[in-house]
């Protein structure tokens, strides 16, 4: 009795969490650094503001999200009608495609980008269509000529990008904001837009229908797992979001964390300099062990293993028997890369002890 549409569908989501790699192996990781996570933790303000609020868990949640959005959009120096707060970028990723893709509306992507986007598009109908990275980016020009050629309703980028961590500067998205064929909305998703040079976000301009902005708590902020991010842009367009969105959502601790999140600047710079320190030893081992790091502006480093996806793959399988979750990513050239996430000084200790058996197993 499912729908057609739902029929369709490949019955997976887009990742296997540590966690069923763990039940699967039958014993824990000894370092985390896979997803992307922040391992520096919330703002001990975050964990008080969110204890503080379990008893009062008996109460629905504000589902305007009203101090959260005012907050934000006092830090951003925006109006709160230009925010919208969901279940982090991913859910808002959701209601986006939902309401300006339906089915056979084309969308347009980079091969190899960040999956769960298009697992909304697949799951709303549409139809995505695929620019290759070039030299290890995002290619705007590229994707925004398939824009116009396909007549895309939604263009997706993010800066910096994952998998690879690579960005462009404010002014290549500026120019590509003004090159969207009318009728195509860009996705900006800026997850990582804190740990990035300040040259690489562009200034905000509510005013654009155009541009919706997605930023998140769970990667600087460290609460991945609580589910909040925002989006930001247009009155109109925001607005449109209570069409569809779950409007208890956020949960009451949910709201209060991010909250406390935002008022503690300080961690959030905290975190930024132990995330570029982490980066640079990745960076070390990497080239110690004759690899090449690219230079990354999010909390993870993708490193070149020098070969085809075969070797990365057997390179990250390795890992994964000493302990150490780790991704890579999925399409090529991309995965001649693996995926390092900026650990404690702990787990890259014994990232540095582990990679040379690892690529010693993964040659032939
Ligand atoms: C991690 C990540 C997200 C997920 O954000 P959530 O707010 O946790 O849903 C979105 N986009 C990109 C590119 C990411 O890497």
């Amino acid at each position: 009795r499912l729908t057609p549409l739902a029929q369709s569908l490949p019955a997976t989501v887009p990742f296997v969490g540590p966690e069923a790699q763990e039940r699967a192996r039958g014993t824990p990781f000894r370092a985390r650094i896979g997803a992307n996570e922040s391992v520096f933790g919330p703002s001990p303000g975050v964990v008080r503001a969110m204890s503080d609020t379990a008893a009062e868990v008996w109460k629905y949640p504000d589902p305007e999200n009203h101090e959260l959005t005012a907050a934000l959009a006092a830090h951003l120096g925006v109006a709160a009608d230009n925010i919208v707060v969901g279940e982090g970028i991913d859910g808002l990723l959701g209601y986006t495609v939902r309401l300006f893709a339906g089915p056979g509306d084309a969308v347009v992507t980079s091969d190899g980008a960040y999956p769960t986007f298009n697992y909304h598009v697949v799951g709303h109908g549409a139809e995505l269509h695929k620019v290759p990275y070039k030299d290890d980016h995002e290619d705007p020009e590229a994707l925004v000529a398939k824009a116009r050629e396909t007549g895309a309703k939604l263009l997706y980028m993010s800066n910096p990008d994952n998998p690879m961590g690579t960005w462009h500067g404010a002014e290549v998205l500026s120019a590509l904001m003004s090159e969207l064929p009318a009728g195509c909305l860009l996705i900006l998703d800026e997850a990582y837009g804190e740990f990035a040079p300040a040259s690489t976000l562009p200034p905000l301009d509510t005013s654009n229908p155009q541009v919706l902005r997605f930023r998140t708590f769970s990667k600087a902020y460290g609460m991945a797992g609580a589910r909040v991010g925002y989006a930001i842009g247009d009155a109109a367009v925001v607005s449109a979001f209570d069409r569809v969105r779950n409007h208890f959502g956020m949960t009451r601790m949910t709201q209060a964390g991010a909250l406390a999140a935002l008022n503690d600047q300080a961690w959030l710079s905290h975190v930024i300099t132990e995330t570029s320190a982490a980066r640079s030893r990745i960076a070390e081992v990497a080239i110690t062990n004759g690899l090449s790091p690219l230079p990354s502006a999010a909390n993870f480093v993708a490193v070149d293993c020098g070969h085809d996806g075969g070797f990365a793959r057997r390179v990250l399988s390795a890992l994964g028997d000493a302990g150490l979750f780790v991704r890579m990513p999925f399409v090529a050239p991309q995965d001649r890369a693996i995926r390092i996430g900026c650990g404690t000084a702990a787990d890259l200790d014994l990232l540095e002890a582990a990679l040379p058996g690892a690529l010693a197993h993964a040659r032939p």
